[in-house]
């Protein structure tokens, strides 16, 4: 049995609670931790056992370094922000403790991300004896899975991977963005960049854009393709890849609202003078707009994410779908978030699991692509992730172009 520190009380970390006080078989002690202590109480109300709760400012690693101390856990679930990532990483070899996180290291004042900062910590977590979990959430996280069962029991080789991620719910109000507001702004508004044959292609935010047929009712979307951190690993972890690519697709309102909040000057990233005082124009706006966390009671419609993948099995070419369908709705039956915070969430959650039930542990830093995909599969179907695979007859492949 195992204890369970988890950090960040929004809503993938209302989820990862949820999920993780139901693992009664592995988690002995649950303790939530976050900027502020209410949202931790309120989380912690809604659960059947007793969760402890505390406020902690997890930029400031003696502050979790002595949490870590007093509390004990075994691992740490990191679901606040990811200019946390270094800061509770360093807390964690301080401590000895396991660390998984969803979203990889970015600096607060440049809105970039890449894992070098977090891979340089290989050889400490290894030495340590610990182990860091990259990116345990849907994508990046499951689509890395996929990518690696797809190698497993698919593929001989893989030649390009599409991963498509659709969210095709609404929850009603002119604009809100269904994970943390100014993590969601800076990924959306970045370059465009894409993998193929060994270089990097950048693109202008948004500019590339194609229809997706999705399945299971959702229907034709329109998806716009974008940076996204697994693509970094990925390329890196599939031999032989040729081609990687990834797509969101997002609605005429929310793209029309956030080319207004661009023009004007909403989503800068660097201080200007207000009053006398400094202040970030993206962290005033977020402080304004709706929270991931209160949009579940609001939201309806489903997200499908998966990847479309194509290569070679006994000589022979194949193409191949694997995707998840989640329903706001009974997302927030079951733990009273949207779908997002959950098809996030409960990736953390299992991921965790795998880690203190030994199945997953290993020492050093690692992405998920890189770890034995079964078990993770099968605990996809059994935590309410349910996956479907589509091997296409030739000629019958959606293709993106
Ligand atoms: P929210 O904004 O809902 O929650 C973030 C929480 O972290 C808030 O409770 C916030 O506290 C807390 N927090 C922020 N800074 C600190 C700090 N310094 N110390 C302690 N707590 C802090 O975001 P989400 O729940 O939507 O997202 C959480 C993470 O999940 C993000 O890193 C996001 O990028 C990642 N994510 C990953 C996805 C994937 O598929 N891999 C998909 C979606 C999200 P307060 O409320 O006081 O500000």
């Amino acid at each position: 049995m195992a204890k369970l520190l988890i950090i960040g009380a929004g809503g993938v970390g209302g989820v990862v609670v949820h999920k993780c006080a139901r693992m009664t078989d592995v988690f002995s002690e649950i303790c939530l931790a976050s900027r502020s202590i209410e949202k931790c109480h309120k989380i912690a109300s809604q659960i059947d056992r007793p969760i402890r709760v505390e406020a902690l400012d997890a930029d400031q690693v003696s502050q979790t370094v002595q949490l870590l101390r007093d509390f004990k856990p075994d691992l740490v679930i990191h679901v606040a922000l990811p200019y946390q990532d270094l800061h509770i990483m360093d807390a964690c070899l301080e401590a000895g403790v396991h660390y998984l996180d969803t979203a990889n290291y970015e600096p607060l004042e440049e809105a970039k991300f890449c894992y070098k900062w977090q891979w340089d910590y290989r050889a400490r977590f290894e030495e340590a004896g610990l182990m860091a979990l990259l990116g345990s959430g849907f994508d990046p996280g499951v689509t890395n899975v996929f990518c690696a069962h797809a190698l497993k029991h698919h593929f001989d080789e893989i030649h390009t991977v599409d991963i498509i991620d659709c969210n095709a719910g609404d929850h009603g109000l002119p604009f809100a963005t269904n994970f943390n507001p100014e993590i969601n702004i800076r990924e959306v508004t970045a370059k465009g960049k894409f993998f193929k044959e060994g270089s990097w292609i950048e693109t202008e935010p948004l500019s590339e854009q194609r229809v997706f047929d999705f399945p299971e009712g959702i229907g034709k979307k329109e998806m716009f393709l974008m940076y996204h951190e697994e693509l970094e690993s990925l390329s890196q972890n599939i031999p032989g890849i040729q081609q990687m690519r990834f797509w969101m697709t997002f609605s005429q309102e929310y793209l029309t609202h956030l080319r207004v909040l661009e023009n004007v000057g909403m989503t800068r990233i660097d201080p200007v003078e207000y009053q006398g005082q400094k202040i970030v124009p993206l962290q005033f706006l977020k402080s304004v707009l709706p929270e991931p966390s209160n949009l579940g009671e609001l939201t309806e419609g489903k997200t499908c994410i998966g990847c479309l993948i194509h290569g070679i099995q006994d000589g022979v070419k194949k193409d191949y779908y694997i995707y998840n369908v989640c329903d706001h709705q009974e997302s927030f039956k079951e733990v009273k978030s949207q779908a997002i915070s959950y098809t996030t969430g409960v990736p953390a959650a299992i991921g965790a699991r795998l880690m203190v039930q030994s199945k997953w542990m290993r020492r050093g830093v690692f992405n998920l692509e890189e770890l034995d995909p079964d078990p993770f599969m099968e605990a996809l179907n059994e935590y309410g992730l349910p996956w479907k695979e589509i091997i296409f007859k030739e000629g019958e492949a959606p293709r993106i172009g």
